[in-house]
């Protein structure tokens, strides 16, 4: 079983993934955690090249989505996959929607290209659930300035249409695949997002 978790910046994604691996695990579950862009040794230099490092100023869009694109085909065939042939749930902080939505929407790549890549990377590799938190944009916005204060990189640099653009962007994604997408408010209490993290996969994996 593999479940994504997507949405803005500050959105308390990888706060309620780690929750969920916990609850899994406590219930017998083996479970893998991991991020994108990430999860791998190559994919983690991608990340700090990404993020991080200095060669990453002035990145075009387009070399920036093609790095995301090869840190996610490492992670699918290093990581993902085995992990799921081996009866694991994967759980991962981030997949190819967020390349659809910040590189194709936010960054506006044309999707044709963008929808392409993504293909190309994940081989048929695709979530079974994908967890958006939504929260509006001036939350998100809000809290990566906290912590952009704390390490400042450049892609929390970011204006608030910017964060418009991100956050309808996982939402028109959720709106048209329903059956792998679910929507939660992310503005509530962490137990109360937990609650409702707990009751879709509930619905959505009866056993
Ligand atoms: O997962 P996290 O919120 O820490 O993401 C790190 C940064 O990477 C975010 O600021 C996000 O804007 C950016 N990102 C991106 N394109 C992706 C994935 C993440 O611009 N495909």
């Amino acid at each position: 079983r593999f479940i994504t978790f997507e949405g803005t910046e500050g959105c308390g994604k990888s706060t309620q993934l780690s929750l969920l691996a916990g609850r899994l695990r406590a219930g017998g579950a083996e479970v893998l955690e991991t991020r994108e862009p990430g999860g791998t040794p190559l994919g983690e230099d991608i990340r700090h090249l990404l993020i991080h490092a200095a060669s990453g100023q002035g990145m075009c869009p387009q070399a920036e989505v093609l790095l995301f694109a090869a840190s996610r085909a490492q992670h699918v065939r290093e990581v993902i996959r085995p992990a799921l042939a081996e009866g694991k749930t994967v759980l991962c902080d981030r997949f190819l929607d967020s390349t659809t939505v910040y590189q194709g929407a936010a960054r506006q790549l044309p999707s044709k290209e963008v929808n392409a890549l993504n293909a190309f990377a994940v081989d048929g590799c695709l979530p079974d659930l994908t967890l958006v938190l939504d929260i509006p944009a001036e939350v998100g916005l809000q809290r990566a300035r906290q912590r952009a204060s704390d390490a400042p990189d450049r892609m929390e640099q970011e204006e608030l249409a910017f964060y418009q653009a991100v956050r309808q962007g996982f939402l028109d994604l959720a709106r048209a695949e329903p059956e792998r997408f679910a929507v939660i408010d992310g503005t509530s209490s962490v137990e109360a997002v937990t609650t409702a993290i707990q009751s879709v996969i509930a619905e959505r994996f009866p056993e």
